[in-house]
């Protein structure tokens, strides 16, 4: 089931998975709409990114901030991070619309929660905004690291994705390496050209897509990938498919198409339906590495910056992904669930144990 459905009130569909709390941010001299959504604090302050995106309507921002939120607490709790789930969307086209007032007036509602919101990049923001958003709260992470921050956080996001693709190869092939597989990559942004990189540097055959298709020539010259067409990608005989964009790419109509044997990418909420999708690759026999468990270098990153920043420590823990994805792998094997529901169900856990550490005394 979707998360909510455009007829349900705003409470039913915070209701429906355990949202805590909205904020609409509206500031007409701006031209700032904005909503924030804390999912869950257990394991600490919501910490997420601030995406900024043209959507057709405010329920579908609405519906896509819910969605990323859930998959932040879900994606601190599997990675073993201290951090609770939210995330922020800002209704807008980034080249068009984004000002230094813009992104300051957001940060002056992110101040406002206090520290129970800390905003990241995310797919129409940059470093500069942390910078704009930082000039007006200090909750906020993945600063420039001339200004004492983390720094861009793709280039670790890839790192994980890149582990989780070699856990799933691991699993279906029995061997690690990825000589001889094949990769189409949805998306060149930040973390799809750094996948690109890491791929070609291990001499994968890579297929790229981008709706941005100068990029898509750009790359595909500077690493030797093929650049394909998106409505292409689903004929193409890989191994691997690799969703770098945005959500929702994976559902009935293109499960039918898929012919890869494993979908492991860095783009959040790739099932269209959790329950639904999780189930339909389960039974077509794909392996489908959950998004939030090898996506989380980002936040791992950012994780890392509000602890003291170390680059080292940053990479140890985006390196656990490969372990992290082989025990979702395990787990979905042996209980014979969807790897879906068995990632929902370790990160589930580590929730309620601390949930219970905390209420103790
Ligand atoms: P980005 O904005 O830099 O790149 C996204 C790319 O996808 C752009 O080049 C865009 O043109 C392209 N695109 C958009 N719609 C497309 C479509 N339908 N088909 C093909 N290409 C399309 O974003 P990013 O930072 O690289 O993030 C990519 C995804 O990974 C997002 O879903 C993001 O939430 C997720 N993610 C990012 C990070 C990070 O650190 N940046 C961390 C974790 C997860």
């Amino acid at each position: 089931m979707p998360i909510s459905t455009a007829t349900d009130s705003i409470f039913n569909q915070l209701g429906a998975f355990g949202h805590k709390k909205v904020v609409y941010c509206s500031d007409p001299d701006t031209g700032l709409k904005a909503i924030i959504a804390i999912h869950d604090t257990t394991l600490g302050p919501a910490l997420g990114g601030v995406r900024m995106w043209t959507y057709k309507t405010e329920q579908d921002a609405l519906q896509d901030v819910l969605r990323l939120s859930r998959s932040m607490t879900y994606k601190a709790a599997i990675s073993g991070l201290n951090l609770g789930g939210g995330s922020a969307v800002i209704i807008g086209d980034s080249h068009k619309h984004k000002t230094e007032a813009l992104m300051r007036k957001f940060g002056r509602f992110v101040k406002n929660l206090n520290g129970e919101f800390i905003a990241g990049e995310d797919v129409g923001t940059n470093l500069r905004d942390m910078e704009y958003i930082r000039m007006e709260t200090e909750h906020v992470a993945g600063l420039p690291e001339t200004i004492g921050g983390s720094g861009d956080p793709a280039p670790i996001a890839a790192m994980g994705v890149f582990m989780g693709i070699k856990a799933s190869v691991k699993e279906l092939f029995g061997t690690d390496s990825l000589t001889g597989k094949a990769v189409i990559v949805q998306g060149i942004g930040h973390v799809g050209e750094h996948l690109v990189k890491l791929l070609r540097d291990e001499n994968v055959k890579v297929y790229i897509s981008d709706i941005n298709e100068e990029r898509a020539s750009q790359v595909s010259k500077k690493y030797g990938a093929e650049a394909v067409t998106n409505k292409d990608i689903f004929d193409i005989d890989a191994d691997i498919y690799s969703p770098c964009a945005l959500g929702g790419t994976i559902n009935t109509q293109t499960i039918n198409k898929l012919k890869c044997g494993i979908i492991a990418g860095s783009a959040n909420n790739q099932l269209e339906d959790e329950a639904l999708h999780g189930q339909m690759l389960a039974d077509k026999g794909i392996l489908f590495a959950p998004d939030y468990v090898i996506n989380a270098g980002g936040v791992i990153n950012c994780y890392s910056e509000l602890m003291g920043f170390s680059k080292k420590r940053s990479l140890q823990l985006t390196e656990n992904i490969y372990e992290a994805t082989r025990n979702v792998l395990k787990l979905s094997k042996a209980e014979s669930i969807s790897t879906i529901e068995a990632a929902n169900k370790i990160a589930e856990k580590r929730i309620e144990a601390i949930n219970k550490v905390k209420s103790s005394y």
